[in-house]
């Protein structure tokens, strides 16, 4: 006998670390932007795996690379080469323009790496003296969950219980170019920032800001990161949340919706003269480049190369935004958004943001909340305008009760 949602999850209780409190729905099946329960009830997925879905659920061009590649070859570690690994790296840094890849599986990974990237090259290239390296973040960043990454992260609930921490960050408001000016110094490494922080409740910066870092960091000879995970690959209307600037960062870093939602998949993308700091030796991941996963994320270039992934995020934004602004004063106090990413703030006094939540869910609806009363939406770029209208149609409701 196959078990209930309900008794799946009373069964993950005692035997799964308590770190995520899961919306109770137990999903069995999936394809483009609806989801089914163990039941048969169907839900229109409108978080996308934190944007890791944006070509949906088991997108067929994704499928199809992935069973291609299972039935050659899978893993070599990079002791060897292998035969998909040169295509995807070239396809990448062309599609970002830029030139080298370092092939990584999580995001937290990929930033990690940055960062020990951007030290090296403040040491090789920039001359700073040994172990004097910093780097500039901004306040209520997320960039992961390892120890040096929650080292600088402003988050009491990330941080509390963690330490000690990695040194050599210094954090600074979020959009604050002046604050940027004062904190970059001759010991600067790099400004590692977000172009749109998600988790932070999909918050937006002023016009100018993401061409003020660009112009900053090449002003002052320090690198600027530019942490896509989230917002890069089609979410925001472009390919990547900095062109919305027409900015190319140094170093770019990709995650998420890299590996199609099929496999764990990122990259640090980088300028020559970056990525070119290091060795044999000095860097690696025994799943890194992966044939399977060069697969996957050869055949994610191949959609965005399209463009229609961008355009259906700019197109359906106008649809999302016209949506949210009709429910401005019913329940929604304010929002944010940029193509098919919203950060939606709810009357505090209608419910918390995971009440929210838990009511859509019931509607047949799936988001997660960010902080306090904010939800974020973030459905697959495949999803139509149609059953957008009903997601939103199902938020007014849901604020009316
Ligand atoms: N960077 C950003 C901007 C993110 O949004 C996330 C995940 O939400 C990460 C890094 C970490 O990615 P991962 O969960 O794959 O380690």
């Amino acid at each position: 006998r196959t078990r209930t949602s309900a008794e799946l999850i009373r069964a993950e209780e005692p035997v799964l670390a308590h770190n995520y409190h899961p919306l109770p729905v137990v999903v069995a099946r999936a394809e483009g932007a609806w989801v089914e329960d163990v039941e048969g009830r169907r839900y229109l997925d409108m978080l996308a795996g934190y944007s890791a879905l944006n070509f949906g659920h088991r997108h067929p061009a994704l499928i199809e690379a992935a069973h291609r590649q299972l039935d050659q070859l899978t893993l070599t570690s990079r002791a060897f080469h292998n035969d998909r690994l040169a295509e995807f790296a070239e396809r990448l840094a062309e599609l970002a323009g830029l030139d080298m890849v370092l092939p990584m599986n999580t995001g937290a990974e990929a930033v990690e790496s940055a960062v020990k990237v951007a030290r090296k090259w403040a040491y090789d290239v920039k001359g700073v003296p040994d172990g004097r390296a910093t780097i500039v973040v901004a306040a209520e960043n997320f960039h992961g969950r390892t120890t040096t990454i929650v080292s600088f992260s402003t988050d009491e609930t990330a941080r509390t219980g963690f330490g000690p921490f990695t040194p050599g960050f210094r954090i600074v408001p979020y959009d604050d170019l002046a604050a940027l000016e004062e904190a970059v110094d001759e010991t600067t490494a790099a400004v590692l920032i977000e172009p749109v922080q998600g988790e932070a409740g999909v918050i937006i910066p002023s016009a100018g800001y993401l061409a003020g870092v660009r112009e900053l960091t090449r002003r002052k000879g320090c690198l600027f990161i530019a942490d896509e995970i989230q917002s890069g690959l089609g979410r925001t209307g472009r390919t990547f949340a900095v062109e919305h600037e027409d900015v190319v960062p140094d170093v770019l870093l990709l995650g998420k919706a890299l590996g199609g939602g099929i496999v764990p998949v990122s990259a640090v993308v980088a300028r020559r003269e970056v990525l070119g700091v290091l060795h044999p030796g000095e860097h690696g991941s025994t799943f890194g480049g992966n044939p399977l996963a060069a697969a996957v994320g050869t055949a994610v270039v191949d959609l965005l190369q399209t463009g229609e992934f961008q355009r259906r995020a700019a197109e359906l934004g106008v649809v999302l935004r016209d949506g949210l602004a009709e429910l401005v004063g019913a329940g929604v106090v304010g929002f944010r958004a940029r193509g098919l990413w919203a950060g939606v703030d709810v009357d505090p006094a209608i419910g918390s943001g995971r009440e929210i939540s838990e009511r859509l869910m019931r509607e047949g609806i799936l988001v997660k909340d960010t902080h306090g009363s904010t939800i974020r939406l973030a459905p697959p770029l495949t999803v139509t305008a149609e059953e957008l209208r009903s997601a939103l149609a199902a938020l007014k409701q849901v604020l009316g009760s």
